[in-house]
């Protein structure tokens, strides 16, 4: 299947000569269709100059860019994509209705219905009728992203959507984006700074820092603590005395380094060993966790 967004030794320097910044070295990526995908990173760490590079809003310094299988990112792959980069710059004395209406217009699309059903989409049927100015920052962003969906778009890439909303605009949110994956089968590719909100919604990830690819995977294999088993059983020193060196007690349980493939074996010695066993998990570390151990080691 082609890639929703790929990358190529991807580079962007700004301004020439002396005072040129190179936002995005040369970075290679695959993006497939069909998921949630953060780009990840400090700030100024060159996300949004990949959005806008896969946008076709800059233009690459190397490398090369392939949106949705195309190389020439013009309009008629642009109509596929709909994006949010940036505030919202939304029209302070329309209503959701109107705005909709005049987006509809500005894209060529003459279909009322599809309007309406936009609004229900981000949840905004029942203010549709209000001046956009009288709304909370969370529904003037869905009512951006209600724009960027209008034409149907396969893809849909989002810089910061959840920037300057609270904790309940993130959720709802963060609930709208994973509804349009899981059930319209429309990718997302978003940025973001807010790690827990990322390990919330994103598929797989891609840390940059300073314009480098750092690391890329999916989020559950980034999170999934390696080789660390907790184990509550009892009698605690017993479980202690079978694990030996790979234990230490934590609290009311054990932490084990122990492979996977050495699991079965492990629990079988414990239950022949007249312990009972009430739990044994893989522990996993936070996204958060992960980046700054990712981040130490790129400086
Ligand atoms: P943030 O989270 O702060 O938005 P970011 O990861 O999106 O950061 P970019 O906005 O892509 O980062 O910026 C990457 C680097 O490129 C930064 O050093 C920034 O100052 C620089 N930069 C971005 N746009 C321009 C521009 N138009 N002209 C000159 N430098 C720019």
């Amino acid at each position: 299947m082609t890639a929703a967004l790929e990358t190529s030794g991807l580079g962007k320097s700004y301004g020439r000569g002396a005072s040129a910044v190179s936002a995005l070295g040369a970075l290679d990526l695959s993006i497939p269709k069909g998921i949630v995908y953060g780009v990840l990173g400090p700030n100024g760490a060159g996300k949004s100059t990949l959005l806008r590079l896969a946008l076709g809003l800059v233009k690459p310094s190397r490398g090369s860019v392939r949106l949705l299988g195309e190389q020439t990112i013009d309009a008629r792959v642009l109509r596929r994509v709909g994006a949010m980069i940036e505030a919202p710059a939304l029209y302070p004395f329309l209503t959701a209705r109107e705005t909709m209406h005049a987006f509809a217009r500005y894209s060529g699309l003459n279909d009322p219905a599809r309007e309406d059903a936009v609004l229900a989409r981000v949840g905004l049927t029942g203010a549709a009728d209000r001046k956009a100015r009288t709304y909370s920052m969370g529904m003037r962003q869905r009512l951006a992203l209600g724009a960027a969906l209008l034409a149907r778009p396969e893809l849909l890439i989002l810089d910061e959507p959840t920037n300057g909303l609270d904790p309940a605009g993130i959720q709802e949110m963060r609930t709208l984006i994973r509804e349009l994956v899981d059930q319209e089968g429309v990718t997302i590719i978003l940025s973001s700074h807010l790690l827990d909100e990322v390990q919330k919604v994103c598929d797989r990830v891609a840390f940059i820092n300073r314009g480098q690819l750092v690391s890329e995977g999916k989020v559950s294999e980034l999170v999934a603590g390696q080789g660390s088993l907790f184990i509550r059983a009892t009698p605690l020193a017993k479980a202690m005395a079978v694990l030996g060196a790979r234990g230490r007690v934590d609290g009311d349980g054990i932490i084990a380094a122990v492979a996977e493939e050495a699991l079965p074996a492990l629990i079988r010695d414990l239950v022949s060993a007249g312990i009972d066993v009430f739990e044994a998990r893989w522990m996993t570390q936070s996204l958060e966790r992960v980046f700054l151990s990712t981040m130490g080691g790129a400086q």
